[in-house]
């Protein structure tokens, strides 16, 4: 790219609003006001009003970012991954929207480069996001292509999708393979219909938390 390029922002996340539910059985986010703009007109000046929000929610809101402590007790943190791992990563896109099975296995990663890129599998799902379809029947990986794109040196995986791991029985294979491996998960992205199949860089930051393994992120490309 040449100084004068203007770079292209493509959004890959969902808006958080109140009550909306990311993953059934879990509960919704509550937006309140702790100071309203009412409230403070008396702390300050003649027509300087502020708007301090509360929200309180559960971690997995969202499209959010898991770390490798979500799944492991001496994992790293969100406060502890680096900047290299979550910002201006060189991606490719795997696109499978049309295919009918539900799993996803590593045949569909072996045409493309992954070493040190992140990867990111568009399934098509997030068209159903905000509808009851959305919790049954989502596509995901198979432990087979997880431990294919952990050692082929995937340095991110993200999904449009409920879950990256199949959630019918109680193994969760793609967690633990690349959590283990430090390899950050992004889960619920939308908009991968966007994208070109590679060429662009891709971003997930969340916040500084200690303690989080989770956390929502506004995840976008850079083209
Ligand atoms: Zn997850």
């Amino acid at each position: 790219m040449s100084a004068g390029d203007a770079k292209k922002f493509i959004d890959l996340s969902h808006t958080i609003v109140e009550g909306m539910i990311t993953y059934k059985g879990f509960p919704a986010p509550i937006l309140c006001d702790f100071l309203t703009r009412e409230d403070s007109k008396h702390l300050y000046a003649e027509g300087t009003t502020f708007h301090i929000g509360k929200i309180e929610m559960i971690a997995n809101t969202g499209t959010y970012l898991d770390s490798p402590f979500h799944r492991f007790e001496d994992g790293k943190d969100i406060s502890e991954l680096e900047l290299t791992q979550l910002a201006s990563l060189e991606s490719v896109v795997i696109r499978v929207p049309g295919q009918t099975a539900r799993a996803i296995d590593r045949d569909a990663f072996l045409a493309v480069p992954v070493r040190g890129k992140a990867v990111l599998v568009h399934t098509g799902w997030a068209r159903h996001w905000g509808k009851d379809q959305y919790f049954e029947g989502h596509s995901y990986l198979t432990e087979a292509a997880a431990l294919y794109l952990r050692d082929e040196g995937a340095v991110l995986v993200g999904i449009d999708s409920l879950n990256i791991d199949d959630n019918s029985g109680k193994e969760r294979p793609v967690h633990t393979t690349l959590l283990q491996a430090g390899i950050p998960i992004v889960e619920h992205l939308c908009n991968l219909e966007m994208l070109p199949l590679s060429g662009f860089t891709f971003t997930a930051v969340p916040v500084k938390v200690k303690g989080m393994g989770t956390f929502p992120v506004r995840a976008f490309a850079t083209i």
